[in-house]
């Protein structure tokens, strides 16, 4: 497994629509492993594929937060929301891609998701929590946006503009 480089904020490819996997094949298990990976490191919870410059439908998560709970590695292919609560959950989010910078945002409480696995079986499950929050930021990722897109066009260029200073000091470093 390698860890891949994680794309930051503004980059184009943070604002594409990702493609649909057609076949599960040997560059797509890797791609998941080594997403799960990175995103173990970072460390982080979610992570999708345009995330580290691929853009393909494929997202990791993992959710578990309780001390010494075992983890619960994730990795969606072409994942889908079914249904979504009428009833909303606030979280307080951040992306790997825009570091250190949080916001609240309001999303379904409850979703039921449907994706394939990397083995080819395909899945369907409600998630709720955290869990909803994060496969719904992700599945955000994967059709080009943030969670930044939520928020007041002035909160959002304020974030931006400091990603901007944040990239322009990681290119001198
Ligand atoms: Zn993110």
């Amino acid at each position: 497994m390698t860890l891949r480089p994680i794309l930051l904020h503004p980059d184009p490819r943070l604002k594409t629509r990702a493609a649909f996997v057609e076949t599960i094949d040997d560059d797509v298990r890797r791609l998941g492993e080594d997403m799960l990976e990175t995103m173990y490191a970072a460390p982080g919870i979610g992570l999708a594929a345009p995330q580290v410059g691929v853009l393909s439908r494929v997202l990791v998560m993992d959710c578990v937060k309780e001390e010494g709970a075992a983890p619960r590695p994730m990795v969606l292919v072409n994942p889908a929301i079914e249904w979504a609560s009428d009833e909303l959950n606030t979280y307080e989010e951040g992306c790997l891609s825009i570091p250190e910078q949080f916001a609240d945002v309001d999303r379904p409480a409850e979703v039921e998701v449907s994706w394939t696995a990397l083995d080819g079986s395909a899945q369907r499950e409600r998630f709720s929590g955290l869990w909803a929050t994060c496969v719904q930021h992700e599945i955000d990722h994967l059709d080009g946006k943030l969670f930044i897109d939520y928020l007041k066009p002035l909160r959002r260029q304020m974030i931006t503009r400091r990603m901007q200073k944040l990239k322009r000091e990681k290119a001198r470093a």
